[in-house]
């Protein structure tokens, strides 16, 4: 996090203190006049009541500095809980008088905020190294013009930007100022015959991090290569340049990039506690969406799609484990990970709400740090497992399955809000002959190139799956049929420009495609149909073109 955010973050989370400070001495009143109200007409209603103020307390307290208020109504709730568990309803004087005491040692404490809260103790929340999402620019530095014309061209398909320097004085002093996301680099100048080498040693020395770079050469040694680890490269590629596995290196190298935020969804009823959670998951990179009433929690998870739940455990509703019950019941939320939070130190109610397959218990006051490295680390598991189920392994798209349901999905939202939808079908054009000519693991790459070609080009609000073998299916949101037949024709232009590379010689490849789009047909199974026939009309006048169904 830079120095600007922290400080911003840091004076959030102070004024959050301060409401809650300001609010504090209305809290005590409420459990006090709860309690008096016991006084004279005694309600086991008004005491569960007391007891919820109090447990709430035990929660917030800390979290806002207020860490001897936490302690005080810890003690008064076990007090308070034991007294229920042996029946002692209603309370007899002398038990009164106990609890009265507490309450007086309560109010003290909420007048007594720490020196030091947790919001003044300095906060390191960054999860993942810096990441810029609009940082697709890549550096190379070649003395061969010719080739670093081609490879810009090359690249640039794929949604890269190509800024080429054919001397090492210039690419120093440019990436020094404002370094790119990934350096394509050659090791050998005419200035310098291990110039690359030197280069990057330079540049890591003077920015202070490892700048990720690509080494391309002629030299195919391994006491080159060895050179270029110890300079920092992160992959070595050899001249002539297979493009297609430096795509995919470069993808390795800036995926990070392209990774939505983490979603979170806070359910507790406390809307202080639940901002000042928000404040730091945000600091974090994350983003989050608050419920205070726990019975409401169905249209957010159902619409913000969290890829994980913090879950107050203790609220007046239902409690968090039985809302975790009704959510996991359903299906499409089995898997989701579900972290409790709670001033329960009670180990039982703890071992119980992992049963309920809980993945955490995090004990109320929590340290930011220690929320977002619970919280990251779950959904980035998560995420994981679920790609399984989802993905096509190849191309890390969206498999059958997934892509067909997510048609009903789309276009059931494009009814409701009455919008348009345009679904298309891609087919590589004799792709039976690419197999037979280069073999198939040259076949798979171009289904991978293709794949990735799909993913920069179309917007992130696209939808694109793998329909099987070299098919593959998009669903275009608020677009309709011509729009998305134009963009496809773009994609279906540059694709065959792209040169694939295979020791018998280099090659390119073509597309057909078939579009189809709502409202002009509404429903799924028919617009899947319009886009197959569409795609067959493609074929049958003369591939390498999209058409639009007439349907
Ligand atoms: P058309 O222009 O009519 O689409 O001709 P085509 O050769 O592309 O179509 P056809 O359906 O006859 O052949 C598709 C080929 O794609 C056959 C199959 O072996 C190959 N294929 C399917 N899945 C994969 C895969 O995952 N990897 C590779 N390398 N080839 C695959
Ligand atoms: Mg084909
Ligand atoms: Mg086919």
């Amino acid at each position: 996090m830079d120095e600007n955010k922290a400080a911003k973050m840091q004076a959030q989370l102070q004024a959050m203190h301060e409401a809650y400070a300001a609010q504090l001495p209305e809290k005590i009143r409420q459990i006090e006049q709860t309690w008096s109200g016991l006084q004279n007409d005694w309600s086991d209603e008004s005491f569960q009541t007391l007891h919820r103020l109090v447990h709430s307390l035990t929660g917030s307290g800390a979290t806002f500095g207020f860490s001897m208020l936490s302690e005080a109504a810890r003690t008064l709730e076990i007090i308070i809980k034991e007294l229920i568990a042996e029946g002692k309803i209603p309370l007899s004087p002398a038990h009164r008088d106990e609890v009265a005491v507490y309450l007086k040692a309560l109010r003290e404490a909420s007048q007594i905020a720490d020196r030091k809260s947790p919001a003044n103790a300095g906060i390191a929340t960054q999860v993942a190294p810096h990441c810029d999402a609009n940082n697709r620019l890549v550096f190379l530095v070649d003395d061969d013009v010719q080739l670093a014309e081609h490879l810009a061209l090359q690249i640039g398909y794929f949604g890269y930007t190509i800024r080429a320097f054919p001397t090492l004085g210039e690419a120093f002093r440019t990436i020094i100022g404002s370094p790119p996301a990934v350096l394509l680099l050659d090791v050998d100048f005419p200035e310098d015959s291990l110039g690359g080498f030197n280069l990057l040693e330079q540049i890591n020395r003077e920015i202070g991090y490892l700048l990720p770079t690509i080494f391309i050469s002629v030299h195919n040694e391994l006491e080159y290569r060895l050179k270029a680890v110890r300079a920092g490269g992160c992959a070595y590629f050899n001249k002539p340049l297979d493009v297609a596995a430096l795509i995919d290196k470069l993808e390795g190298l800036t995926s990070c990039e392209r990774e939505e935020p983490y979603r979170i969804l806070i359910v507790d009823d406390s809307r202080s506690l639940a901002d000042y959670y928000a404040t730091i998951l945000k600091g974090a990179g994350m983003e989050s969406e608050i419920v205070v009433e726990p019975l409401a929690v169905m249209r957010p998870l159902l619409e913000f799609m969290p890829d994980l739940i913090l879950m107050d455990v203790y609220m007046p509703e239902c409690s968090g484990l039985e809302l975790a019950k009704v959510i996991r019941q359903q299906e499409r939320f089995v898997s989701i990970p579900i972290v409790f939070l709670s001033a329960e130190t009670d180990m039982e109610k703890q071992l119980d709400a992992m049963s309920l397959g809980g993945d955490d218990f995090l004990t109320k006051p929590i340290r930011p740090e220690h929320l977002v490295s619970s919280v990251a680390t779950r959904v980035r598991r998560s995420r994981v497992l679920r790609s399984f189920m989802v993905r096509d392994s190849l191309t890390g798209l969206l498999n059958h399955t997934t892509i067909k349901a997510q048609l009903d999905i789309q276009l059931a939202r494009a009814k409701r809000q009455g919008g348009k939808l345009a679904f298309a079908m891609l087919d590589i054009d004799h792709f039976k002959s690419v197999n037979d000519t280069y073999g198939h693991p040259t076949g798979d790459r171009v289904i991978r190139s293709l794949s990735r070609l799909l993913q920069q080009r179309l917007r992130t609000a696209d939808v694109v799956g793998r329909y099987g073998g070299e098919e593959f299916a998009v669903i275009f949101n608020d677009t309709d049929g011509a729009t998305a037949v134009k963009v496809l024709d773009d994609i279906r232009h540059d694709f065959g420009l792209i040169r694939h590379r295979h020791e018998k010689g280099e090659f390119s490849v073509t597309i057909s495609a078939g579009v189809s789009g709502f409202p002009a047909i509404n429903d799924a199974a028919t617009m899947n149909e319009a886009a197959d026939k569409a795609l067959y009309a493609a074929k049958h006048g003369g591939r390498n073109r999209v058409v639009l169904s007439q349907d």
